[in-house]
């Protein structure tokens, strides 16, 4: 048997000023490009993803696996049209070839330029070529649901954790199911439906309610066999698309598990829908939520800036929740990291012990939200100089190697300011570690993160403060111009019916 896989991952934040090139899919991968056949299988097997998941199963069933292209980039503004048909024409050249099945280990919420469903014109180009070729697809749980993805897809799954630490055991679940399939033991039919509603991220985590229920019973339907697999999706909020939303999705085996999938489907739909406004977020003053962090006894502290969330599109360089920090006098703080390339080359340049003045942050403006990059001005000394490397060792991504491109540490006395020349989100412990600074010895860990963090940094905090900061992520969605959701949709109208 020949297996083609691919991955191709990006939530895409239509509202984010930031560019999503081919590179974008590379960082840290030579030659720029996102990594092929033995070099994917080098950087991510063994790895908790959903594509090391698809290499263990290719081999355990002993075929041939012809991976095409992996790549996964941080959430930013709409995919080049380029990197777009980098990965569809090496998928769909690999599958014009012949195959037995295609795995696919996507996103969900990808825009590109020219493209509102990324993954749907993705899985259509292949459906031209391929209309009765088994796919499989596993997906991330912020997926916004497309009719064409689910069309074009023979099965298909959805991380049912938030941080998203099943990432390989999503699309094992998925492969199974069509190994099963390519077996003659499973004749998978997708049943699903959709509710008009933008759960908010703070509020959707499938480990405590309001979802918590829902996604158990999912898991429970799926275990005791009255479906053959069962996602629910809770949406990504900041696209400006049509296909938003909180969907389910189930997979029925045969004809006569219809029924029943259908029947789960409206069940699990319906319990959202009732609980509408518990998946809503109440925003709190940033100089209220700072003011509460600097009563609280006992460190480390963790102050989550999700209104500039780089795992939801953010610049990761809005300087107001550390102005805002400093401001109010807290200290021993661990703060970062705060993507600058040219602060990072003017530290380089000046050398570790040097002292230097810098326009920290501020580079991006939002023209989206009508806001301009404010920088901060701030002294301090180089500290520490790093190749922004390290292997993920929690939950989530764990055994991957991160790459926030070269760092440098400003020690301004109040705050260890970590400066990246590349975006990634603070979830992993080893963003502070490898930069020399032990974050359970800090009384704060100042982060841009929304729920990620809680992977790695849950464990050691003591207390954790949520930061409504500006931003392209942030939490009020009535900044948002939105134009292109179906409307009537909940939240943005409250007093709406089904
Ligand atoms: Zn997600």
């Amino acid at each position: 048997m020949r297996f083609v896989a691919a991955m191709m991952k990006h939530e895409t934040n239509t509202f984010s000023p930031v560019p999503t090139p081919l590179a974008s899919f590379a960082v840290g991968s030579p030659g720029g490009e996102p990594p092929e056949g033995d070099a994917a299988i080098e950087a991510f097997g063994g790895t908790n993803t959903g594509i090391a998941a698809y290499i263990d199963l290719a081999r355990e069933a002993g075929a041939e696996l012809v991976l095409t292209a992996a790549g996964n980039a941080a959430p930013s503004g709409p995919v080049a049209d380029a990197a777009f048909e980098h990965f569809a024409e090496r998928v769909c050249a690999a599958v014009e070839r012949g195959c037995d099945a295609l795995f696919l280990d996507l996103h969900g919420a990808m825009v590109t330029e020219s493209r509102d469903d990324g993954e749907g014109a993705l899985i259509d180009r292949v459906r031209a070529i391929a209309p009765d070729l088994p796919v499989a697809v596993s997906l991330d749980f912020h997926t916004n649901m497309s009719a064409a993805m689910l069309d074009g897809a023979t099965v298909m799954t959805g991380y049912r954790t938030y941080p998203h630490i099943d990432m390989y055991e999503t699309a094992e679940r998925a492969g199974r199911i069509l190994l099963r399939m390519l077996d003659g033991k499973a004749d998978p039919r997708i049943v699903w439906g959709k509710r008009p509603m933008l759960t908010h991220t703070l509020r959707q985590s499938p480990a405590v309610a309001p979802m918590k229920p829902i996604m158990d019973r999912a898991r429970t339907a799926e275990a005791d066999g009255t479906v053959l697999a069962a996602s629910v999706f809770g949406g990504f909020p900041m696209a400006d698309i049509p296909h938003v939303g909180l969907t389910a999705v189930l997979v029925a085996d045969g004809e006569s598990g219809i029924e029943r999938a259908e029947a789960l489907r409206e069940s699990l739909l319906d319990e959202a829908w009732e609980k509408r406004s518990d998946f809503v977020y109440e925003v709190e003053p940033l100089a209220d939520s700072i003011a509460r962090a600097k009563t609280l006894e006992d460190g480390p502290i963790v102050l989550v800036d999700h209104g500039d969330n780089v795992f939801s599109g953010g610049t990761e360089d809005v300087m107001a929740t550390v102005e805002e920090a400093l401001r109010q006098g807290l200290s021993d703080m661990a703060v970062g990291p705060i993507w600058d390339p040219e602060s990072v080359r003017a530290m380089v340049a000046a050398g570790i012990g040097a002292e230097v003045t810098l326009r920290l942050g501020g580079r991006t403006s939002m023209p989206a939200l009508g806001l301009q990059g404010q920088p901060l001005e701030i002294s301090g000394r180089v500290r520490r100089i790093t190749d922004g490397r390290y292997v993920v060792t929690c939950p989530m991504m764990t055994g991957l190697t991160l790459d926030h491109g070269t760092s440098a540490v400003l020690d301004t006395g109040q705050a260890e300011i970590l400066v990246c020349s590349e975006r990634m989100e603070a979830f992993d412990l080893g963003v502070f570690r490898h930069a020399g600074i032990e974050p359970t010895a800090k009384r704060y860990l100042l982060i841009k993160s929304r729920q990620h963090f809680r992977a790695g940094f849950e464990p050691i905090a003591k207390h954790i403060v949520l930061l409504s900061g500006p931003g392209v992520t942030s939490s009020d969605y009535s900044l948002f111009d939105f134009r292109a959701v179906p409307r009537p949709l909940y939240p943005l109208d409250r007093d709406m019916t089904l």
